[in-house]
C-alpha cells in the first residue's frame, strides 16, 4: 500500500461505515495505518463520515501531532493510535457510536452467535471496555483500551461505541458492521421475549470461518462502498 492508497482508503472506510448506519453525525471515525510509518490517516474533526474526502482527511502522528491536514487531531485520536501501535499487524481501527451497539452494551449481557454477524467472535463473549465510559483522550486510556481488545475483531465501549480492528480496511470496518448488527439482531430478539436459541461454541467456531473469510468481509465492503456511492449520487 502507498501513502495514496491509504489516503483512499480511509475516505472509503468512513464513507462504508456511514452507508451502514454507523455515523453520529460529525463523531465517529476510522483510522488507516501510513505505510510510511508517520502515524495514521484520519477525517478531520468536525465532518461526518458520509462527508469524508481526501482534502478533509489528516496525517495523526504516534504523538498526536497532525503531520498534514487542518486543525486539531480528534480527542479520540488515542484510540487508533494505541490499538496500532499495539498491533503491527492491524492496518485500520474503527471507532463508532453505534447505536445498537451502546444499546446492547446497556444489557450488559453475553453477545450469542443468534445469527451469522454474531459468530464473528467464534462462540466467545465479545470483550468490552470499561475503564470509563467517556471519551478515551489520553494515551494511557487508548492503551487500556487497546488491551481489552486485544486480538479480537472488536470489542463494546459500554455507555460509548465500539471499536474494532483489521488487518486491512475492508475486514476492520466489516467487524465493526458486523458487531453493529449482531447488537442489533439479539436486541430484537430480547425485545420479543428472549433468546431461545443460537450456535453453541463449536457452531459458531465453524460459522466464523464459514461465514466470515476475508473474501465475504471484502464482499461486504463493496456492497458498501457500492451503496454508499448511490446514496451520494441521488
Ligand atoms: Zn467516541
Amino acid at each position: 500500500m502507498t501513502p495514496l492508497e491509504a489516503r483512499d482508503l480511509a475516505v472509503k472506510a468512513s464513507h462504508a461505515l456511514a452507508a451502514a448506519g454507523q455515523g453520529d453525525m460529525v463523531w465517529g471515525h476510522a483510522a488507516v495505518r501510513d505505510p510510511d510509518g508517520r502515524g495514521m490517516w484520519i477525517k478531520a474533526p468536525g465532518w461526518g463520515l458520509g462527508e469524508v474526502r481526501e482534502d478533509r482527511l489528516q496525517l495523526v502522528s504516534f504523538e498526536a501531532d497532525v503531520l498534514e491536514g487542518e486543525g486539531t487531531p480528534h480527542k479520540e485520536c488515542h484510540i487508533h493510535l494505541e490499538v496500532l501501535r499495539a498491533q503491527p499487524q492491524t492496518v485500520c481501527s474503527v471507532h463508532t457510536h453505534a447505536p445498537d451497539a451502546v444499546a446492547f452494551a446497556a444489557l450488559d449481557v453475553p453477545l450469542l452467535a443468534v445469527s451469522h454477524e454474531g459468530a464473528l467472535f467464534g462462540g466467545e463473549d465479545v470483550p468490552r471496555f470499561r475503564d470509563t465510559g467517556g471519551l478515551v483522550s489520553t494515551p494511557e486510556l487508548g492503551k487500556a483500551l487497546a488491551a481489552a481488545l486485544g486480538d479480537a475483531p472488536a470489542a463494546l465501549m459500554p455507555k460509548h461505541g465500539l471499536v474494532a480492528a483489521g488487518h486491512s480496511v475492508p475486514t476492520a470496518v466489516m467487524h465493526a458492521v458486523l458487531l453493529g448488527r449482531a447488537c442489533r439482531t439479539q436486541l430484537t430478539a430480547l425485545s420479543a421475549g428472549g433468546v431461545r436459541t443460537h450456535s453453541d461454541a463449536d457452531e459458531a467456531r465453524a460459522k466464523r470461518a464459514e461465514c466470515w473469510p476475508d473474501s465475504q468481509l471484502e464482499a461486504g465492503w463493496g456492497y458498501l462502498l457500492r451503496l454508499a456511492a448511490t446514496s451520494r449520487a441521488a
